[in-house]
């Protein structure tokens, strides 16, 4: 009962410190709301983040210590595949799949494609994947290269991967990250994208319960992660009529507020419209980012035992080398001069 307690304290304690920001004195631009999303409010970054940083809190003893000695690393570089998006070519479609653009008219298009990396390729192609999205594969292309660090029990490979598996995953939990009309620009809801996965939970998470309980062994990664993918498509219906229904009876004078973030004002939705909007949601954001943090966990843990569960207690810390120094400043540089190779609003 006592560690249980302690464990629930450092949770608690080691959860707030999070999402700081800076504040630098310059002309202030105000931002579109439909842009606010690919730069400023990036689960958005504070999403991906607490994710992250949560699921160390659902592991067992023998990983435990080691991922939270490393929290602050798995914690800040959740955001490094989005940041990627701006530097690397076929970055992109790793953060999601628009199942919806795969239909026929008897089958639902999770019978449809192939949960199969193989078996897909053959019935659509790879450029056709690779057009529409590739999330669950990736998590599960991921999920090889992160057990092959542990079985060679290379810690900077471990923190690397684990961080960027969580972020991959996270965006599998996300609702729009599942549909062709991921930031309901073609339903007119423009701005949707980062409403749902960056301001609600920004504005409300703060008062989700994140005590998710343990990680579980995963059996079969590939279909766990599509079935995280389905979970989250079934929710997309809900994601834009709600949104749509506030829309049409709300004052339209008070949908909208600006905001301070850092040296810009940027349009974004009103913490009275955001709240009714959560209201009607139910609860599906809390629901969902604890599904992430679970699954976050578990992917990890999964990992580990299936690389034989090494021992992390005694894992060197190499520094960074040249090159891998140079790639990190690469990276960014290119986040920093904010021009996406892919398409916006995937983060
Ligand atoms: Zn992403």
């Amino acid at each position: 009962m006592k560690s249980i307690k302690l464990i629930l304290f450092v949770f608690l304690a080691t959860a707030i410190g999070i999402g700081s920001s800076s504040f630098i004195k310059e002309k202030k631009k105000i931002t579109p709301i439909d842009s606010s999303c690919s730069s400023i409010a990036v689960w958005g970054f504070y999403g991906h983040k607490k994710i992250n940083r949560l699921a160390v809190f659902t592991l067992p003893k023998g990983m435990f210590t080691f991922y939270k000695k490393h929290i602050e690393f798995i914690t800040d570089h959740a955001v490094d595949p989005d940041k990627r998006r701006y530097a690397v070519e076929g970055e992109a479609p790793r953060h999601y799949i628009d199942i919806d653009h795969y239909h026929h008219d008897s089958l639902t298009p999770f019978q449809l494609v192939p949960r199969d990396w193989n078996d897909a390729i053959t019935k659509f192609t790879e450029d056709t994947l690779q057009e529409y999205g590739i999330v669950p594969w990736h998590v599960n292309f991921m999920q090889y290269r992160l057990t092959k660090a542990f079985k060679e029990k290379d810690l900077k490979k471990i923190l690397k991967l684990s961080a960027e598996i969580g972020h991959y995953i996270g965006d599998a939990s996300v609702p729009l990250h599942t549909t062709e009309n991921y930031n309901g620009q073609l339903t007119g809801q423009r701005g949707i994208h980062g409403f749902w996965e960056s301001r609600i939970p920004e504005l409300f998470s703060e008062d989700y319960d994140f005590f998710v309980g343990q990680a579980t062994y995963i059996e079969s990664p590939i279909d766990y992660i599509w079935d995280v993918v389905e979970s989250s498509h079934i929710a997309v219906d809900s994601v834009l009529g709600f949104e749509k229904d506030l829309t049409n009876t709300y004052p339209k004078d008070r949908k909208y507020a600006f905001d301070n973030r850092g040296n810009r004002t940027i349009k974004t939705y009103s913490k009275e419209y955001s709240q009714e909007y959560q209201d009607m949601l139910d609860g599906m954001i809390e629901r969902r980012m604890r599904s992430s943090i679970t699954s976050v966990g578990s992917f990890w843990y999964t990992c580990w035992m299936n690389a034989g569960q090494p021992n992390l207690e005694d894992l060197e810390k190499k520094e960074l080398t040249e090159k891998e120094k140079k790639e990190q400043e690469e990276l960014e540089n290119a986040y920093k001069k904010g021009k996406i190779k892919g398409r916006e609003h995937q983060h």
